[in-house]
């Protein structure tokens, strides 16, 4: 078989959330700027589906793909740093791989065998991790195995990697592992034994990595290096440090001068097609270094404990900030208890984001209100937007306008569900997902920030403006500025008079880059600094 593919695979140890997904995304990122065409896969060894169901603030957001898939938000992560749409099939889950073999197995097509975990369910992994690389032909695959190695969920596709090596052959597959090295104050010592025990248990597992990148609060010495390098097996100049970063766009920077690169293309083989030009890059985090200008911008949310729950807003914001090169410092702000409207008065702008249920509802519809009649740039995302159009309703002599997602009885309901959503009622992908376009109406804020009639954003919603209530909304002063191609569908909804007003039923923030932000959010941070700068 002709090897088109070569494979990073990545995994953890030590303590979970130790940033694998950002490393596995900066080894990507350096080999891009070689010229190397490379994309992603995220292992979740948990049982859900995919991750449609996942409380928030369990798992952070739920990030969309184009193709509509409801995925982990390290998709995200691959997405900004490999400038690359990503299909859902790169999100691999525990249940996806059950339900495709009990499915095969009730299709007869294991002729009658025992199915079991090895080889049925190995096989179907390694089977979803070489359609990936087949069908997006690219040279490098970066394989991170969610969760920490040892736990049981991760075992079969510990395994499953185990045996892609060794059918791919040692010069097409890799295995970096990713520790941590604590730092203890008390006795002013690192502590490399977590590293030596969890290297350890995955040798016993039948995998001995190539590189070992330490996080780190601090910079680790030589010394440090050659230790774990002799007691973990792998050559010193592969045992890699990242010590805490100021932003995460700096990790493939640091991890380039750690000599990734070139450790990566030798181990697997590979030419060094170009000289690796992280020039842009390196630009980018210098932009977003900047301290001042600042623009304040108050994001009223729901899930708020957990920044990671609107992680790609945060992203979207601060690449937006780089290009106006300005710093946006954001306040997280709870829409239900102890929320006070006149804490609003000291921001530049607000962010009414995506959300699901009625707690917080209230206090989103009153910042609305508050960002009209004090003229303060305000952005709606998806229930952003439902909160806007209420709160246009009810300020045209309709108080009783509502959303059914909140009152199903609702005699002025503004913001409905649609007929096809109605008759789907499991919980799971049962949602308007995914890419759809959107026709911009020349001569708004949307037009001048996309500068083109056409886009295409991505969607994750069951509920719609209600046609029957346009007119309650355009008679304030509301501009539906995209539509459907069909117009049927309300994308966009602006206000006359008003410095910057925009609500969105898509979300534009998964499509923002470092490299590429997001128009609509550059045009509303803009906004943001000229309120700051009382150009109102
Ligand atoms: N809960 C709303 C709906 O389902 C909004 C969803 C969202 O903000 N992503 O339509």
């Amino acid at each position: 078989m002709v090897n088109l593919s070569k494979y990073i695979v990545v995994t953890g140890g030590v303590v979970s959330s130790i940033g694998k997904g950002i490393t596995s995304a900066s080894i990507g990122r350096i080999l891009r700027s070689y010229g190397v065409n490379v994309t992603a896969i995220k292992i979740d060894p948990y049982l859900n589906w995919d991750s449609g169901t996942l409380n928030p603030y369990q798992h952070g957001e739920v990030y969309v793909t184009d193709d509509g898939m409801e995925c982990d938000l390290d998709l995200g992560h691959y997405e900004r740093f490999l400038d690359t749409e990503l299909s859902g099939k790169a999100n691999i889950t525990t249940g996806k791989v059950y339900s495709s073999v009990i499915e095969k197995e009730r299709k007869g097509e294991y002729l009658g065998s025992c199915v079991q975990i090895i080889p049925h369910i190995t096989e179907e992994i390694k089977i979803m991790i070489r359609d990936v690389a087949k069908k997006t032909k690219a040279e490098v695959v970066m394989v991170e195995v969610g969760g920490t190695v040892g736990d049981i969920e991760s075992q079969p596709f510990i395994e499953a990697v185990r045996q892609l090596k060794n059918e791919e052959g040692h010069e097409n597959c890799m295995f970096v592992h990713v520790t941590y090295v604590p730092y203890l104050k008390a006795a002013k010592e690192f502590k490399t034994k977590p590293t030596q025990h969890s290297t350890k248990e995955l040798r016993g597992l039948g995998i001995n990595p190539d590189m070992i990148v330490c996080r780190s609060e601090l910079l680790l010495d030589d010394n440090l290096k050659e230790k774990i390098a002799h007691f973990c097996d792998v050559p010193k100049n592969a045992v890699i440090n990242t010590p805490d970063a100021h932003s995460i766009y700096e990790v493939p920077l640091t991890m380039y001068s750690e000599n990734v690169g070139n450790i990566v293309l030798d181990r697997l083989g590979m030419e060094k097609p170009n000289k690796a030009d992280l020039y842009e890059w390196s630009q980018i985090v210098e932009d977003l270094k900047i301290e001042s200008p600042k623009v304040k911008i108050g994001v009223v949310g729901k899930y708020i404990e957990l920044e990671d729950a609107y992680i790609s807003i945060r992203e979207a914001l601060k690449h937006a900030g780089a290009a106006n090169k300005v710093k946006v410092e954001i306040d997280w702000i709870k829409a239900d208890n102890d929320f006070n409207i006149d804490s609003l008065s000291k921001y530049d702008g607000l962010l009414i984001p995506g959300g699901f249920g009625e707690r917080g509802i209230s206090g989103k519809i009153e910042s609305v209100k508050y960002a009209i009649n004090n003229k303060i740039p305000i952005f709606g995302i998806c229930l952003g937007l439902h909160a806007m159009s209420i709160a246009i309703a009810q300020l045209n002599g309709h108080p009783e306008a509502n959303s059914t997602e909140f009152d199903e009885d609702c005699s002025c309901p503004v913001i409905d569900m649609m007929e096809e959503q109605k008759k789907i009622n499991n919980m799971g992908g049962t949602m308007r997902l995914g890419a759809y376009p959107c026709k911009v109406k020349e001569g708004t804020i949307a037009y001048e920030a996309y500068k083109d009639s056409q886009v295409s954003e991505r969607h994750r919603h069951r509920y719609e403006v209600n046609n029957e209530y346009r007119d309650l909304l355009t008679d304030f002063g509301a501009v539906i500025s995209g539509t459907s191609p069909d117009d049927f569908l309300v994308e966009m909804i602006e206000l006359k008079d008003h410095p910057w007003f925009l609500g969105c039923q898509f979300h534009p923030e998964f499509k923002s880059r470092p490299n590429a932000p997001h128009p609509i959010f550059k045009s509303f941070i803009k906004a943001a600094k000229d309120n700051k700068q009382g150009k109102f």
